[in-house]
């Protein structure tokens, strides 16, 4: 895995070409356009990565791989089966971020103080659900399809919150950003009007606006069927529902107030916003005399998001 300190810190980029981000590798690739292309003329072969200007795919997912015991990699290959698309290998991946960190926490116990610390609650008996998939079903949890088939999803394209935790008291959604922004919009607009169609009062309940304002003209698309779904699985189940965004300390600041405009919150469901800065400071914090610890702090200390417009490699995380 490269990070901040293997890869140069300016890459220089021309119309056709691209170096090799590694330091000190010569290697020049032909410089690919548009979506991401796994081709060997973009590919080091010192390096084994694939290249574009702003970063660069490992030819194995496991490369982007913190946690890689028998019992990790288990799990990983049984969350690939109910998982709806994976892209682990891209660098800035979000969802190798995910895994690496709430990894973590689950097989180090800590998944309970961390998030019980930064959110000032109580969690009691955490289960974590990976990209749907649980651990003690073995399969996509069925609460979860339960309130799909509800709102007439169909699986293929279906909501898919990066991580659930149940817990005794309360249901956590929790979608994780690194690159991308909150803005989704649907692409079949009359498809996407069944939710609110599908169950008018609860969606009186839960949304002060109407889903073309939220889903379509906020871009919100995303966060409401989150919303609507987890509050629709919490009631059935008789918990409290948080919806959480996962992101970077410099990104989304403000979006509790711009998404909390159109959503109806109290006591036993609510919407917040955390980074992944404050739940390395609970690392930190709770996790330091822990054997993985040295790695997973390593590996926020390290983790680069790729290069911007002008080749210069940027940092993830605001932490020294
Ligand atoms: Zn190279």
């Amino acid at each position: 895995m490269y990070g901040l300190k293997d890869l140069k810190e300016k890459i220089n980029i021309t119309e056709t070409t691209v170096e090799c981000p590694v330091k000190d590798c010569d290697v020049i690739v032909e410089r690919q356009r548009n979506s991401f292309k796994k081709e060997k003329r973009f590919y080091c072969p010192e390096h084994k990565i694939f290249i574009s200007p702003s970063t660069f795919e490992y030819q194995n997912e496991s490369d982007n791989l913190l946690w890689k015991d028998q019992d990790d990699l288990e799990l990983f290959k049984n969350i690939q089966r109910v998982k709806r698309e994976s892209r682990m290998v891209r660098d800035n991946s979000e969802d190798a971020l995910t895994w690496n960190v709430f990894r973590f926490l689950e097989k180090n116990q800590l998944l309970e103080k961390v998030m019980s610390a930064i959110l000032g609650i109580s969690i009691k008996s955490p289960e974590i659900i990976y990209w749907s998939y649980s651990q003690k079903e073995d399969t996509s949890w069925p609460d979860l399809n339960k309130a799909r088939t509800y709102f007439g999803e169909q699986i293929e394209r279906s909501s898919e919150p990066d991580i659930i935790i149940k817990s005794e008291n309360v249901l956590f959604f929790i979608e994780a950003k690194l690159i991308a922004s909150n803005e989704t919009v649907p692409t079949n607009l009359n498809d996407a009007k069944k939710y609110q169609e599908k169950d008018k009062e609860l969606y009186s309940q839960l949304f002060k606006s109407n889903f073309n304002t939220v889903a379509v003209q906020e871009k919100k698309y995303e966060l409401l069927r989150f919303w609507l779904l987890g509050n629709w699985i919490a009631k059935e189940k008789n918990l409290d529902f948080y919806l959480i965004n996962l992101v970077l300390k410099e990104k989304e600041q403000n979006i509790e107030n711009i998404f909390g405009q159109f959503i109806k919150q109290d006591q036993n469901k609510r919407f917040i916003r955390i980074t992944w800065e404050a739940i390395y400071s609970q690392i930190l914090k709770h996790g330091i005399y822990l054997n993985d610890s040295n790695k997973i702090i390593e590996y926020f200390k390290n983790k680069s998001l790729g290069y911007d417009g002008f080749g210069n490699l940027q940092k993830a995380f605001s932490i020294v």
